[in-house]
């Protein structure tokens, strides 16, 4: 099941003495190889007089959905903030932040030439004047590829020097939403914003902006040169699609799978060579953190949008964390919740006295789960953004699955 990239990837390896450390850049495909294999063309008869409207039809038609996590249907996206007057800007989410997410990673180390150029089609859907790339510091080499294929374009002339804007992120979970990455690319600390107004109509410097994550525009790219057909035609279990699943923890083959929409842990395990040897399949995280842990009896849910809200939680960012038989539910919860604790962004009473609250009351040898629950609600209710909203996710759903644990 592994994804094979769609053209010949090819270029030595070089090794760039990035400051402290040294990041080896993998072998990935150049904007020359891209180019040969036609790549580039789709963006430029768009330029040429290409039809917005139907661009945005193509990947309704797709289903393509923000695979940041949020899952909102991305034609619909650009429509929002066209209908705002310009300037317009568009931000490209790559802090990649959710603990056991690598997807992106794995796309921008090998096909950067697919997110580029899926994120320069967008920019001219919505006319952005600038492109800004938030990308995670923690990457080097995809920040050593990115100056480099940069570079390249602006050289062939595909884009003028300074329209796309790379900035570093500094290792705070809380701007990978977009509304703390946008005060960051600001230049102001990376706090969660009240909403409305939604950044399509007061995103960066109070312009509207248009926030993709980097594999949605990666699909973009596809969808647009390849058709709707390549997501719309794949279905498993009701579900229509592909997902990338970063699969990590117990199993044999950690990495990133792409697999149908519908598939269940059942067959993400199996994708990835089953599990380690020794170890007997407990548990799983579905979707990051947040999304909590959930017995290895409910292994025939398929893993997509929507499907895992009946059970209170959902896939995310599809970052799945198989646990064994030799790991523990309650240490584990404990541990997502020290997360939390540790990266919020303090702005607000209930997520960050929450946070901390849970913790405490985590590490007792019986949960207090009566008072624990009153703290998950007025978490839940009372917080600004997901990361306060969803913190209780993996307490509630550990009492659940897990009672004789805690
Ligand atoms: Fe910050 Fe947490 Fe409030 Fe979000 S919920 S704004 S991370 S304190």
């Amino acid at each position: 099941h592994r994804h094979v990239d769609h053209a010949t990837v090819e270029t030595a390896q070089a090794v760039i003495d990035a400051g402290d450390f040294h990041a080896v850049i993998p072998a990935h495909e150049t904007l020359a190889t891209y180019r040969n294999a036609g790549g580039y063309q789709t963006l430029q008869a768009l330029r040429d007089g290409g039809d917005v409207e139907q661009v945005q039809d193509r990947l309704l038609e797709a289903g393509l959905r923000g695979l940041g996590g949020a899952g909102f249907p991305s034609g619909r996206k650009w429509s929002f903030v066209r209908a705002n007057p310009g300037p317009r800007y568009l931000a490209v989410n790559g802090d990649e932040g959710e603990p056991g997410t690598f997807k992106d990673r794995h796309y921008l180390e090998r096909t950067p030439h697919l997110f580029l150029e899926g994120m320069l089609i967008a920019a001219w859907g919505v006319e952005a004047e600038t492109c800004f790339i938030y990308m995670r510091d923690e990457y080097p080499a995809v920040r050593q590829i990115l100056l480099q294929e940069i570079a390249a374009l602006e050289q062939a002339g595909i884009v003028s020097k300074g329209y796309i804007d790379l900035r570093r992120g500094a290792g705070a979970y809380i701007c990978g939403e977009e509304s703390a990455m946008i005060e960051s690319i600001e230049g102001k600390r990376g706090i969660p914003r009240h909403r409305p107004p939604f950044v399509a109509q007061v995103g960066i410097f109070n312009r509207p902006t248009l926030v993709h994550n980097v594999e949605t525009l990666h699909w973009v790219a596809r969808i647009c040169r390849e058709g709707p057909q390549i997501l719309n035609s794949v279905e498993k279990n009701g579900r229509k699609g592909l997902r990338s699943y970063s699969v990590s923890g117990r199993v044999a083959r950690p990495g990133v799978y792409l697999l149908p929409a519908g598939s269940t842990i059942t067959d993400v395990i199996a994708a990835a060579g089953g599990m380690a040897e020794g170890h007997a399949f407990k548990a799983y995280q579905p979707g990051g953190p947040s999304s909590g842990l959930l017995p290895a009896s409910m292994h025939d849910i398929p893993l997509d949008f929507d499907t895992l809200q009946p059970h209170g939680t959902f896939i995310g960012s599809a970052a799945v964390v198989v646990l064994s038989d030799h790991d523990s539910a309650r240490d584990a919860a404990l541990n997502m919740l020290r997360f939390f604790e540790a990266e919020s962004c303090g702005q607000c009473t209930p997520c960050r006295v929450g946070c901390e609250k849970a913790v405490k009351l985590m590490q007792a040898d019986r949960w207090d789960q009566p008072l624990l629950e009153e703290l998950c609600t007025t978490m839940t209710d009372a917080s600004i953004c997901g990361l306060g909203q969803a913190a209780p996710n993996p307490i509630r759903l550990t009492i659940k699955h897990f009672p004789q644990e805690v």
